[in-house]
């Protein structure tokens, strides 16, 4: 539990490094502390030591995480598969984005469900780049149409773009992925003119190469929380 400040201090350090390095010394990253399977004190110790933004990739996870929380101003990431009978829990939660959105159906029924309340919700479009079956997300060839016809839906606000990497032990795999995305958030950019500025690439065994392929939002769970344990309740 102690490592936790220290995880977060080694890898604020080497973004701040990097980002100079880089050129984006300016650059606002958004380190995003992926909290699935962990506890909710671990959750209290990071928010603690400057984290604002936490990711969980299950509805009831958070719902029941969530409320404990000491720190109620935590940014609350979605970044799982979402199922459209979970919308309605997960819009209680006051998502701050919605990082997982990969079909027009779904996006529909967000939109639905928003439009109920007279709200409006941030969203990504998570993009399959590596094309891997189990992977959700859109497959690159189909997210600019995606992208465009969700944009459209009045009560979400399309912020970026989403995507993992390969689960491969040499991150290097994974740079033509990250910069396949990038490209194609830059030739989205102008045609989006508000809101569109994140571009969420990397986790803890590739952010390096991410943020080098222009990421500005990483998410990172192991590397600052340590292994998952899963079938636990937690
Ligand atoms: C679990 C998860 C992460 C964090 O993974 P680590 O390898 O532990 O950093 C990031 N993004 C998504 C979508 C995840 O599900």
């Amino acid at each position: 539990m102690q490592d936790i400040s220290k995880n977060i201090k080694r890898i604020q350090v080497k973004i701040d490094d990097m980002k100079k390095q880089l050129g984006r010394a300016e650059e606002e990253i958004t380190l995003v502390a992926v909290t699935k399977t962990h506890s909710v004190e671990a959750m209290d110790l990071a928010l603690g030591q400057g984290i604002c933004h936490i990711g969980e990739n299950k509805v009831q996870e958070a719902m029941r995480k969530l409320p404990m929380l000491k720190d109620q101003s935590a940014k609350f990431h979605f970044i799982g598969h979402l199922q459209s009978n979970k919308i309605n829990q997960l819009l209680s939660l006051k998502p701050y984005l919605i990082q997982s959105i990969d079909s027009l159906y779904l996006a529909d029924k967000l939109n639905r469900a928003l439009g109920r309340t007279n709200r409006t919700q941030d969203i990504l479009i998570q993009v399959n780049t590596t094309e891997e079956e189990q992977k959700t997300g859109v497959n690159f060839a189909n997210a600019e149409e995606l992208i465009f016809k969700i944009a459209s839906l009045s009560s979400l606000r399309v912020r970026g773009l989403m995507t993992i990497g390969k689960l491969h032990p040499n991150p290097e795999i994974s740079r033509p992925y990250f910069r396949q995305l990038k490209e194609l958030f830059f030739k989205i950019r102008p045609e989006i003119p508000e809101g569109w500025d994140y571009l969420s690439m990397g986790m803890s065994h590739d952010w390096q190469i991410a943020l080098e392929e222009g990421s500005n939002m990483l998410r990172i769970g192991s590397a600052i929380f340590g292994e998952r344990h899963y079938g636990e309740d937690r």
